[in-house]
């Protein structure tokens, strides 16, 4: 019999064991937490985005750090099995706008479920309140310390993610673990998270989405333009565009933002469309301008740190204040002010070196029969459903090798 110990019962603890469990092969998890699956329940606003419906090679584009590691582990497990493999356990799923997968029935309740269930028929022995504090090899053997008890084991798992939102569980456990056995942690930063900036955001803001516009980020050995849709939070700009340019930009300092609210438009059109407006309302003013050409809540923002004449009388507006007006509205600064904290990002960045595991089998090319799984590697991927097909493919992966 093969003793197994998996630490950590998210997604990939969960689905690993579920795998590799079977009568020659005796799997435990130990999780700190009273139940299974805590992040788990949390992840797409409580409907779990499970997987991305994407062919491996498009996929792997989503992939931010290493996705040429998990070139083996996708294709051993790929989005359509993942699929399968819900769909033949008694839970039906949808594909939504972007390929993302959800169950049918919106709960993320549905894939713990599914997966637990599935884990206990395998024969999995579920340890719950058991945080693990210490684990070594000693001889062939691993031993695995939790605050009341010892465990012996052949195989050792690690599944016990990053270091964002520690009130699941994720509290970076394993980086230590991994220390200790040799192993070298790339630092961990925050991804997919908001951005702190300098200027002022206004109360109007806070439940306003402003679409369609591109932020430009840039720094000495980076650039890269990101379209689509941003929110506000007191101190920073969220929502989709940011939370993709954090995960780009968290391993730089010196970073320029650039926010352009006219994409669509190039500046020769948006002078025309300026120009109309100056025609056919001469008698208005400049802050009458403005609100033709930006949303309500953001008016205030823009003109805060714009610097024009708002009370000045369209017929006298100059065409340098028109080409000004162009200036702002296509190339306005935010000043970056850095990411929020680690425990409020979505996933981590960083965490055990790729180079010293096995791409195949995450097993640790430092230690026999140590694996890493999941989010506790350095990889990390944009929102969508990739980081939890990475921690159930890398999952299947070692369960395969075991
Ligand atoms: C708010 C939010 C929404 C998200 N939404 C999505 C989404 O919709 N789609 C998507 O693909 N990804 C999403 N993610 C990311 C995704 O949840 C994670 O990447 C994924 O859960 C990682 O799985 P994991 O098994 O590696 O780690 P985790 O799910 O974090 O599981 C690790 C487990 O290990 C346990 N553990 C840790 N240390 C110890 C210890 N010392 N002893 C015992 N147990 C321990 C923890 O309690 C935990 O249960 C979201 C993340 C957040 C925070």
């Amino acid at each position: 019999m093969i003793r197994v110990i998996c630490i950590g019962a998210g997604a990939a603890g969960l689905f690993f064991s579920l795998n590799a469990s079977r009568s020659d092969v005796e799997v435990t998890i130990l999780e700190s937490n009273p139940k299974p699956g805590k992040k788990l329940a949390i992840t797409g606003k409580g409907r779990c985005n499970i997987t991305n419906n994407k062919p491996v090679n498009e996929f792997i584009n989503h992939v931010v750090r290493n996705p040429k590691f998990l070139y083996s582990s996708l294709n051993q497990f790929t989005p359509q099995d993942t699929m399968e493999f819900f769909e033949s356990h008694g839970c039906p799923l949808k594909v939504e706008r972007g390929d993302r997968v959800f169950p049918v029935s919106d709960k993320s309740s549905s894939i713990i479920d599914c997966l637990v269930k599935e884990a206990k028929s395998s024969g999995v022995i579920f340890k719950y309140n058991e945080k693990v504090i210490n684990c070594y090899k000693d001889n062939e053997e691993f031993v695995v310390q939790t605050k009341l008890n010892e465990y012996r084991a052949d195989k050792l798992v690690i599944a016990t993610g990053g270091k964002s939102y520690p009130l699941t569980g994720s509290l970076g456990d394993g980086y230590k673990f991994a220390q200790n056995f040799g192993h070298t942690i790339i630092q961990i930063k925050p991804a997919l998270c908001p951005i702190k900036i300098k200027e002022r955001i206004h109360k109007e803001m806070l439940d306003f989405t402003l679409k369609n516009v591109e932020i430009l980020a840039e720094s000495q050995h980076f650039k890269k333009k990101i379209f689509g849709d941003l929110e506000f939070l007191p101190n920073s700009i969220t929502g989709p565009i940011s939370l993709t340019l954090s995960s780009l930009i968290n391993r730089f300092d010196d970073v320029r933002l650039i926010l352009d609210f006219k994409p669509a438009l190039d500046n020769e059109k948006l002078s025309n469309r300026i120009l109309r407006e100056i025609t056919k309302t001469p008698n208005e003013d400049v802050r009458h301008l403005i609100s033709t050409l930006l949303p309500k809540e953001v008016r205030e923002f823009f003109i805060e740190n714009t610097n024009f004449d708002l009370d000045k009388k369209l017929n006298s507006f100059s065409k340098q204040e028109r080409l000004d007006l162009i200036n702002y509205l296509k190339h306005f600064k935010l000043t970056f002010d850095g990411l929020d904290d680690i425990e409020k990002a979505v996933v981590t960045s960083g965490g055990v070196n790729v180079e010293e595991l096995k791409q195949k089998t995450l097993e640790s090319k430092i230690v026999n029969n140590l694996y890493f799984i999941g989010e506790v590697i350095d990889v990390d991927a944009f929102t969508g459903g990739y980081s939890l097909q990475i921690a159930l493919s890398t999952a299947y992966a070692a369960a395969k090798d075991i």
